[in-house]
């Protein structure tokens, strides 16, 4: 028998509280039930976008929101800005190519920062360009991006929408779309949300909807104009994930009752104590401005990052993630989002030095954890 620990950036672990409620018996979707549960998750998800417009639910994993962020906002040959830098940027561009958009791209060394005056002159040196498309958060790298900067830029381009990727981002740290102004935020469940895969979100704003209306690529299952004027009556275009929809009213219950700023707080603690341990490890920090969402770091000379993050979930049960592509190998990563809490750090890096121990890693035995403990005692 062996515990395990799931600290993962997606899926991550569910609270009790949200798996019960998801085991209930179904109930009909087009039921008054049913309208009491979309009411309050439609008031509890502008909440957490930050938003007074709707906050659009969708029956698929995160890219399902991604891929309608195109669909829905642009036309074929309009052009794009795409800010690519890891795995999920590449994303962005991809779904642009399918759909015959013009991506422009904004290519930067995968773990750097952006910095956003680069977006400005992009903007400017392309006449013409429709949408810039980003990541809050580039889990592949543990990168933060300067969506605030980006978006005061952005905002001052008519005819031009901010998409940002946000499905490791919106619940972790700030994000508010209307006072940013960010156009389209995306989210997704089993993030920060606590929650299965299975539901996208998409907040959208007032500019937005004015793109949607001139929006000429093809769309049906994921037809944004029509998925609003059902969710403003309660309702869906098509059978919706009941059961996830009723978890997600529990979690946003809980994200609600601690309160967003605590829970802003407690994610910049946490992903901080991880950082502070892997460097009192003698470890670097991946990401020249690190995520609060997911810590990557860099495996130390001569041993391979692929075996740490394997080690750890093989023998000692802490489930993080590897690195992907180019950084295979070189770094692994451990994630403080959702359900995450001041001990799962704590596990995290006891596992951590359980396994850098078997790997031959000369260190301080306990060094990791008394600076993790140290820096998480106020919370
Ligand atoms: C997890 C993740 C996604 C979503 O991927 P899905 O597998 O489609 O849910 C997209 N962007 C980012 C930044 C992510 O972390």
């Amino acid at each position: 028998m062996q515990k395990r620990y799931l600290l993962a950036p997606g899926p991550t672990t569910i609270p009790p509280e949200v798996l019960l409620k998801m085991a209930e018996p179904i109930i009909h979707h087009r039921n008054p039930l049913f309208e009491e549960v979309l009411e309050e998750v439609r008031q509890n998800l502008k909440y957490l976008f930050g938003t007074k417009n709707e906050v659009l639910i969708f029956a698929s994993s995160g890219t399902g929101a991604m891929e309608g962020a195109v669909t829905n906002m642009l036309s074929p040959g309009d052009k794009a800005i795409c800010i690519r830098s890891g795995k999920f940027g590449e994303r962005w561009a991809n779904i642009c190519k399918a759909y015959g958009v013009e991506s422009i791209n904004i290519d930067l060394p995968w773990g750097d920062d952006l910095d956003p005056g680069l977006v400005e002159r992009t903007l400017k040196e392309n006449p013409g360009i429709k949408a810039v498309y980003m990541q809050a958060t580039e889990t592949s790298t543990g990168v933060r991006f300067p969506v605030k900067e980006v978006a005061a830029i952005v905002k001052n381009y008519p005819d031009t929408i901010l998409v940002v990727d946000g499905i490791t981002g919106v619940g972790v740290f700030e994000l508010p779309m209307d006072e940013w102004g960010i156009d389209v935020l995306v989210g997704g469940s089993q993030k920060a949300l606590m929650l299965p895969p299975g539901l996208a979100f998409a907040g959208v704003s007032d500019k937005a909807w004015e793109f949607n209306k001139t929006s000429k690529i093809p769309k049906f299952y994921f037809n944004w104009q029509k998925e609003l004027s059902n969710l403003q009556k309660n309702q869906t275009n098509f059978t919706p994930a009941i059961s996830l929809i009723v978890g997600l009213r529990e979690s946003l219950r809980m994200i609600k009752a601690e309160g967003l700023e605590n829970i802003y707080r407690k994610f910049d603690i946490l992903a901080n104590a991880t950082r502070e341990a892997a460097k009192a490890l003698g470890l670097k920090i991946f990401a020249k401005t690190p995520s609060p969402a997911v810590t990557a770091i860099v495996a130390p000379d001569g041993i391979d990052g692929q075996a740490i993050y394997k080690t750890m979930w093989k023998k000692y049960g802490v489930t993080g993630a590897g690195g992907q592509d180019q950084l295979k190998g070189k770094i692994f990563r451990i994630a403080t989002l959702g359900y995450a809490d001041k001990y799962d750090v704590i596990t995290a890096i006891a596992a951590l030095e359980f396994t850098l121990r078997d790997l031959g890693y000369k260190f301080e035995m306990g060094k990791g954890v008394a600076k993790a403990v140290d820096c998480l005692k106020d919370l």
